[in-house]
């Protein structure tokens, strides 16, 4: 019952997708088409920034899939917040405590990808990572010579103040940002511009660096290294923020200090008991047993202690390394297995049919179509609610 997606292509996600899905979506194309990236994508950082601004809410979401964005706007007269605080507040919230937007401004964000098995022993990465540091030829000065004159456009105030007579006697002040001096209100003598930045005052290097994963860090875990953000002159340098990325494993989920794994056995196995081998993430030899005798019935999820991930800065406890089995029933069987079957289990119960018994017939059930159908009906629901409310308040 989704009827307008754009929202979703914005963040590139399917529809039905989960939270955790909308906020890695986020997280990589806030990053991705930043301004400070992407001077040309401004528009595009504020698209995304809206979308995932409605799409993390539950209510708005419901009403964006109900009416897309005009039922936003409609109504309460919804207003977007401006796209940098969102970013600074999902980057920021947390780790580094109450600082001042100035500062985090100099901050670099970098995502580094780390497997399960390296979040698991932990390990060192180089990252190379480009930031502005003062110019040393001209010392952050932007001149050659250290002279720095007074903006001439603004007289030195970084402000040009327009003042209209809008009627006899009656003046109106109106201020603007000095575009030649970019509100800074200096300037520098054309033949005295620092040839290295250009008169910038920083230029950009690549620098490079060993950053430690430590065993058990999380997905979405920020490593800070102090300091070593962009540099402008008179400022105290920002930080470098990593964001760790965990990648997707082809056998191991992973749910905190948990670990997921599914197990495929065949019916023999599952009635008849089995042994099996498989790798852990630190490469050991890790065997289980079911004795013959137990049955292993479909879905059973058993869990082995102490084979999960290592604790984030308690190693050596971890945490479950949880199973579930799933049988792999044949798709058909033969007359002869059948008759063999029947021998050894015993024939099938007496069932008595009446006389006029309607014979039925079974058709196929898709759950995945059972899931749409119920998520339209659970919206129809809602939607009377968002009706009511809006009856209400008018
Ligand atoms: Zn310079
Ligand atoms: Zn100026």
């Amino acid at each position: 019952m989704v009827h307008e997606t754009e929202f979703y292509d914005i963040l590139e996600v399917p529809p039905n997708c989960s939270d955790d899905d909308l906020k890695k979506a986020y997280r990589r194309l806030a990053l991705l088409y930043h301004p400070d990236k992407n001077p040309t994508e401004g528009e595009r950082f504020t698209r995304i920034s809206q979308a995932y601004e409605v799409l993390s809410d539950p209510q708005k979401r419901a009403i964006y899939d109900e009416g897309g964005e005009q039922a936003l706007k409609s109504g309460a007269g919804y207003a977007y917040s401006n796209p940098m605080n969102l970013f600074d507040m999902f980057f920021n919230a947390g780790t580094s405590g109450r600082r001042r937007s100035d500062r985090t401004r100099r901050d670099i964000i970098h995502e580094l990808a780390v497997t399960l098995e390296e979040l698991y022993n932990g390990t060192n990465k180089k990252v190379s990572i480009k930031r502005n540091i003062i110019c040393e030829k001209c010392k952050g000065r932007g001149s050659m010579s250290g002279k720095i004159l007074k903006c001439k456009i603004c007289d030195g105030h970084g402000v040009i103040i327009k003042t209209t007579e809008v009627a006899p006697g009656m003046i109106r002040q109106t201020q603007k940002l000095c575009k030649e001096c970019n509100g800074t209100g200096e300037q520098i003598d054309p033949k005295d511009i620092c040839k290295k930045c250009n008169g910038k005052r920083v230029h950009e290097v690549a620098k490079n660096f060993n950053v430690h994963v430590e065993k058990g860090m999380l997905d979405s875990q920020k490593i800070i290294i102090k300091g070593e953000g962009n540099e402008e002159p008179e400022k105290e340098p920002g930080d470098i923020i990593i964001i760790i990325d965990e990648k997707e494993h082809p056998i191991f989920s992973r749910s905190e200090e948990d670990l997921l794994m599914r197990i495929d056995i065949q019916l023999i196995e599952s009635l008849c008991g089995f042994q099996k081998v498989f790798k852990s993430l630190d490469n050991r030899d890790l065997s289980i047993r079911v004795p013959a005798g137990t049955v292993m019935k479909h879905g059973d999820i058993k869990l082995i202690s102490d084979e999960g991930m290592p604790y984030y800065q308690n190693p050596t406890d971890k945490g479950r390394l949880i199973i579930q089995f799933f049988v792999q029933f044949p798709e058909t069987l033969s007359e002869e297995i059948i008759r063999g079957l029947e021998k050894v289990l015993g024939p099938r119960p007496n069932i008595k049919i009446p006389t006029k018994t309607k014979e039925c017939v079974l058709e196929k059930f898709d759950p995945e179509v059972e899931a749409k159908r119920h998520r339209a009906q659970t919206m129809m629901d809602s939607d009377d609610s968002i009706q009511e409310l809006q009856c209400a308040t008018s």
